[in-house]
């Protein structure tokens, strides 16, 4: 257990105050320690995992952080799939490697994001058409409002684009993830510019190597893969969901901009729209903003810390950015990374 831990370096933008307490924990027992420790303490809880997906206030944490570091990866055959237990704390992008290597279907798509396993399921990761939800077979999760461990189906896991019923909520932790893989050499082609960039039509197949490195180099061309030598990659990945709306507010989008957005059919007759491209169009440019934080320069739903920012910093150019997407275009974007102590409003 350690007292008054700065939380910026464990974080992907590099900001954030310190932690009052924290601890790491490498097994089931560790963490059921932990949560008794902050409860007897009547301390906030915040689990961490690689710290890509949340945007930390710079007065920090007053409560307890539990970093997770629950490893181990076991396999079995069931039939023509693989069943595959991963412990919370493995690396995301070092188990997806993996899976290709093995020939386990169904993450090809998703090389390269950041993070640890544990924290896939909380906002069902995406990249390039694939999901993690669609892999996922349980979620193992203590669950603090009945104090025991539950195994979640994924019927129970509230899977939708971007959430899940454990986003923004410290009810539980996840302990281990158990993934169905088809087994196979090939990988499902399902978004257009990966199948371009492949050369195979959309909603074809190539091998699953191929659509990893190709994912990759995709990836790196828009600073979404971590690299210390590329400061665009200084972020927490996309700042903004893509908002889904009803069909009027598409046409009315069109019909400010003068030009057709991106837009991808979601539930019921709702479509999505690329939030990129709303950002740009409401003169939020790549590269945009003067001070230490500002948009990325190969992404535009990307917000990086140049160096020095705060996360009051952050929060001001995340909020120029919504309210000014919202008074061109009538839509309200929602901020993906999770904010802890923080908010837009
Ligand atoms: C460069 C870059 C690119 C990215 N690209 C993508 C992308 O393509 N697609 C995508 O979906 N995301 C992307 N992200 C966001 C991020 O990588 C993912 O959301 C990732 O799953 C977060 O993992 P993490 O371990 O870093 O979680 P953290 O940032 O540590 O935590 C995120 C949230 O999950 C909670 N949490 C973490 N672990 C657990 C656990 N074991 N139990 C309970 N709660 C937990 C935390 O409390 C926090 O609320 C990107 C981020 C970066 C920096």
């Amino acid at each position: 257990m350690q007292r008054s831990v700065p939380l910026s370096p464990l974080t992907t933008l590099r900001v954030g105050g310190p932690a009052a307490r924290l601890v790491s924990v490498a097994s089931e027992d560790e963490l059921v320690a932990a949560l008794a420790d902050a409860g007897a303490h009547h301390e906030p809880l915040l689990v961490l995992g690689g710290g890509s997906n949340v945007l930390v206030a710079d007065e920090g944490f007053p409560g307890l952080v539990v970093r997770m570091a629950i490893r181990g990866v076991s396999a079995r055959r069931a039939g023509d799939r693989m069943v595959v237990d991963v412990g919370a704390g493995e690396d995301w992008d070092a188990f997806a490697a993996q899976a290709v290597g093995e020939g386990w279907g169904g993450v090809a798509s998703l090389a390269g994001i950041p993070g640890l396993v544990g924290a896939t399921p909380i906002q069902n990761v995406g990249a390039y058409g694939e999901e993690v939800a669609d892999t996922i077979a349980e979620v193992r999760v203590f669950d603090r409002a009945a104090g025991a461990f539950v195994d979640k189906a994924p019927a129970a896991c509230g899977f939708g684009y971007r959430a899940s019923i454990f986003k923004r909520s410290d009810r539980w932790v996840v302990t281990r993830v158990r993934f169905v893989f088809e087994r196979g050499t090939d990988a499902p082609v399902r978004y257009a510019e990966l199948a371009r960039a492949l050369g195979v039509a959309e909603g074809g197949a190539a091998p699953a190597a191929r659509v990893r490195e190709t994912v990759l180099a995709l990836r790196r061309g828009k600073g979404m893969v971590l690299d210390a030598g590329d400061p665009d990659s200084v972020s927490a990945g996309s700042f903004f969901t893509n908002p889904v709306v009803d069909a009027q507010t598409a046409t009315r989008v069109e019909a400010v901009a003068g030009a057709a957005p991106p837009r991808f059919p979601a539930e019921g007759d709702r479509v999505k729209l690329a939030a990129a491209w709303l950002v740009e169009r409401a003169g939020f440019p790549r590269g945009w903003g003067e001070g230490p934080a500002g948009v990325s320069r190969k992404h535009a739903l990307a917000l990086v810390n140049r160096g020095g920012a705060t996360a009051r910093d952050l929060v001001a150019v995340a909020r120029a950015i919504r309210d000014g997407v919202r008074a061109r275009f009538g839509v309200t974007l929602e901020v993906e990374p999770v904010l802890v102590g923080c908010a837009l409003d």
